[in-house]
């Protein structure tokens, strides 16, 4: 199905270019041995370090639904300046709640080695997210350390952030100078109401705006940003929103209010879907549909038919892609996660702390890709009921 759709080099759709371009894929579960995930003591990492794992380092990995694994996603903080309603209510998130002790959190040289072992099994761009990236402290080392690592075709590994921008101002010249190449910027409106309602904090909007023409005056390249649309608090900024940043060289990309962790009590009533979105543009500044830029991007682009530049949609609820989904995550404490909804992920932090080989560690990451077959969306799409367990927050596993 998805070798034919048009526009996308798909991540399937390379099931006939990469015949003549790229290695062949092989299904990681034929090649490789189950290898228990909770590792308890050296002496099991020893054992482990004696399997003959052939061709472990050179072979990218399909899962169960032939799905390659392109993007990685760290998070590297579970805190945030910002309260945002929709991620990190108050009520849950409040001076009671425990965040992660700095010894739990991966340190830049652990986050840099495992980012390492995810390239041969074919990432080719690593996001780095949080809760708010900006505030773990000297986040611009571990972009240099990232910004210099290589695909498997031997081009720089493509190094983005998803930020909310408070922090933004101050930073944006030492990211780009530490070789950041794209940024994301979340922004649910201009008026200091609804930014306040939104992210239920006293911060002024316009310090995100700074933060966002920071970016841009030092060269970071694309600056997108993403509003999140929730029905009856912010959809009345959805034009203000496109017009300010219209002719401006920023993609504005809408996203459809999602059911992510278990804390925003989140429902299907106050989702505002993608197309009433690009009806309401629509009908004031005519749009034309384009192509993806790659294969698996999330977003629908769309330029404005006037020369205006371009928006997205992102409709992550009314029209799933899980069948191009190519997203792994590690969360801030080294689990590993293939699904934003996800209620368990696999532990990389403590073998790694208790010496495991890049071998060792490679075939877990492998492996549990191999065993992957997320389609959460898809299922809550077709109404099948999605795992009832809970799931982890997007502040903790990256958005
Ligand atoms: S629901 Fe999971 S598998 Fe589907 S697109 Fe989202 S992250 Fe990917």
């Amino acid at each position: 199905m998805c070798c034919c759709k048009p526009e996308s080099m798909s991540s399937a759709s390379n099931c006939h270019s990469r015949e003549n371009k790229q290695p062949p894929l092989i299904i990681m579960s034929d090649v490789f041995r189950i290898l228990p995930v909770n590792l308890a003591s050296s002496k099991e990492l020893r054992d482990y370090d004696v399997l003959n794992l052939p061709r472990s380092h050179a072979v990218p990995v399909l899962d169960t639904l032939q799905r390659p694994l392109r993007d990685l996603r760290i998070s590297v903080t579970d805190r945030c300046n910002l309260r945002c309603t929709y991620c990190m209510p108050r009520e849950v998130f409040d001076e009671h709640h425990e965040f992660l002790p700095r010894s739990e959190l991966l340190s830049f040289e652990e986050i840099t080695r495992l980012a390492k072992l995810f390239i041969p099994l074919g990432v080719q761009k690593i996001r780095l997210t949080g809760g708010e990236p900006l505030l773990r402290r000297g986040i611009e080392r571990l972009v240099e350390m990232l910004a210099k690592l290589h695909t498997r075709e031997g081009k720089p590994l493509e190094v983005a952030l998803t930020t909310n921008g408070v922090a933004l101002a101050q930073k944006a010249q030492s990211l780009k100078d530490a070789g950041l190449s794209r940024i994301s910027i979340s922004l649910d409106g201009l008026s200091d109401e609804t930014f306040r309602r939104m992210s239920d904090s006293d911060v002024p909007v316009g310090i995100v705006l700074d933060g966002i023409a920071a970016a841009q005056r030092v060269g970071l390249h694309p600056v997108k940003i993403n509003m999140v649309v929730q029905r009856g608090v912010n959809e009345h900024e959805i034009l203000p929103m496109a017009e300010h940043f219209r002719h401006s060289g920023i993609v504005l990309r809408f996203i459809e209010y999602m059911d992510v962790g278990s804390s925003n009590g989140w429902r299907l009533g106050e989702v505002v879907n993608a197309r009433a979105i690009l009806d309401r543009i629509a009908m004031r500044y005519p749009l034309q549909q384009v192509d993806a830029n790659y294969s698996g991007e999330v977003a629908e682009r769309w330029h404005y038919a006037d020369g205006g530049g371009e928006i997205g949609v992102i409709a992550s609820v009314t029209q799933v892609f899980c069948q191009d989904c190519t997203r792994a995550r590690f969360a801030t404490d080294g689990k590993l996660y293939t699904c934003l909804f996800a209620a368990h992920g696999v532990d990389l932090r403590e073998p790694l702390r208790l010496g495991a080989s890049d071998t060792v560690l490679t075939n877990l990451i492998a492996q549990r890709w191999a065993r992957r077959d997320d389609r959460y969306s898809e299922l809550r799409a077709t109404a099948s009921k999605p795992a009832p367990e809970k799931k982890i927050e997007m502040s903790y596993i990256g958005g």
